[in-house]
């Protein structure tokens, strides 16, 4: 069965979407943890960060330049977070990479 975020990317189901291009997507997390907290995902099916090849480079490039973007677009480009969960024991509950760029407000600590 699809993961949430294949459906996302298959207009199967809304997002409040903030970025989008022939490889990646990204759109506002639906229970945010940050004034802002928006995800970016690959449109390519990979399931995690152990999951990448090296094909998968130019790709994880992009993603994180769009975090660049996008953290200047909400104005949080003076402190914002980017980072990504992977596997259980991290919290991953979504079998489909994704970034959290999160900001807007101080950040606690990671873990
Ligand atoms: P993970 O714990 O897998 O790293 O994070 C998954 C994130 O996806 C969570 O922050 C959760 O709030 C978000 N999320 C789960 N389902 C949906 C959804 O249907 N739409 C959106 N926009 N975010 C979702």
């Amino acid at each position: 069965m699809k993961n949430v975020f294949l459906r996302i990317i298959d207009g199967e189901l809304p997002c409040d979407k903030v970025f989008e291009n022939e490889r990646i997507l990204a759109f506002k997390d639906i229970a945010p943890a940050a004034p802002v907290h928006i995800l970016i995902i690959p449109k390519k099916s990979i399931p995690n960060i152990v999951s990448v090849g090296k094909e998968d480079a130019a790709l994880l490039g992009e993603m994180i330049l769009v975090a660049n973007q996008l953290a200047h677009e909400f104005h949080i480009q003076d402190g914002f977070r980017l980072l990504t969960n992977n596997g259980k024991n991290a919290g991953q509950i979504i079998d489909h990479l994704h970034l959290h760029l999160i900001g807007g407000k101080q950040l606690g600590p990671i873990a």
